[in-house]
């Protein structure tokens, strides 16, 4: 709010017998909340600065060297508001794809990735909270990776391949927990669920994409991708390691594993 923004601290104090003179341009006078803000950051420079008429400077504690990082920033918000150390993961556990993928989806259905509304909730101040790909509706979890016109176009041609249809809702525990696929043997609703699993995470990645490169793929792109990625896993993490592409892109009709159904399939 002051004219000069790129001031330093000590163009804007002087200290005179002792006592510390701020001058201010202000384009408009800080009042209300900031102007307690402003009373507390006096404050603080009064107490802490030694004021050397040197360069002065904020520094970082979250980093060794005192400069801001912002690679640095989000990670450590991620690590304040997301992670809950010590709470276990529950059952989100599937060892056909990578660990992350499963706590994604675990963060996923109790709300705890970083949307727009996410945001806002926690009282971070953004410019609005509209879906970063469509612009059309506010950015909920559920919205980004269901109902969004990009999520439902790549679930469509996930179910497609896997001969079924999305169900008819915008619930994420009706995408993630594998339930509605009844039909499908046990070791094939493993699969299944890895596929699900791997389908939100990678909406979630290109979401990102656009939120930070500005930059997103088609869905068909997202689409194949999923399923070049699913099949790299499933040959290198599963006990099929026999599946060949074709049979792969098929989808559950050739997966057929006797062998497996007719017990555990761990
Ligand atoms: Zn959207």
């Amino acid at each position: 709010m002051d004219s000069n923004q790129d001031a330093y601290v000590n163009e804007l104090v002087q200290l005179v017998s002792g006592l510390l003179h701020f001058t201010w341009a202000w384009i408009r006078p800080p009042s209300g909340r900031v102007s307690d803000e402003l009373e507390q950051l006096k404050g603080l420079i009064e107490t802490n600065t030694p004021l050397n008429y040197g360069m002065a400077a904020w520094q970082w504690k979250l980093d060794n060297l005192g400069e801001y990082n912002s690679r640095l920033v989000s990670f450590k918000i991620n690590e304040l508001i997301i992670e809950r150390p010590g709470q276990p993961h529950g059952t989100m556990k599937n060892n056909y794809i990578p660990q992350k993928i499963g706590i994604f989806v675990w963060r996923a259905l109790r709300g705890r990735i970083l949307t727009k509304v996410e945001f806002d909730k926690r009282g971070i101040d953004l410019d609005n909270i509209l879906c970063p790909i469509c612009n059309d509706s506010v950015e909920t979890v559920e919205h980004t990776l269901i109902t969004c016109k990009m999520a439902k176009d790549v679930w469509q041609a996930i179910y497609n391949w896997w001969e079924s249809s999305p169900p008819n809702s915008s619930s994420l525990s009706d995408f993630f927990s594998g339930s509605r696929r009844r039909n499908l043997s046990r070791e094939n609703k493993k699969i299944w669920q890895s596929i699900e699993w791997v389908t939100g995470y990678f909406i979630w990645k290109n979401r990102n994409l656009k939120v930070f490169r500005n930059d997103h793929w088609a869905y068909s792109k997202v689409a194949s991708d999923i399923q070049v990625k699913t099949f790299e896993w499933m040959k290198n993490r599963s006990r099929h390691k026999a599946i060949d592409w074709i049979q792969w892109l098929t989808g559950p009709n050739t997966l057929s594993f006797p062998h497996y159904n007719s017990r555990d399939s761990g």
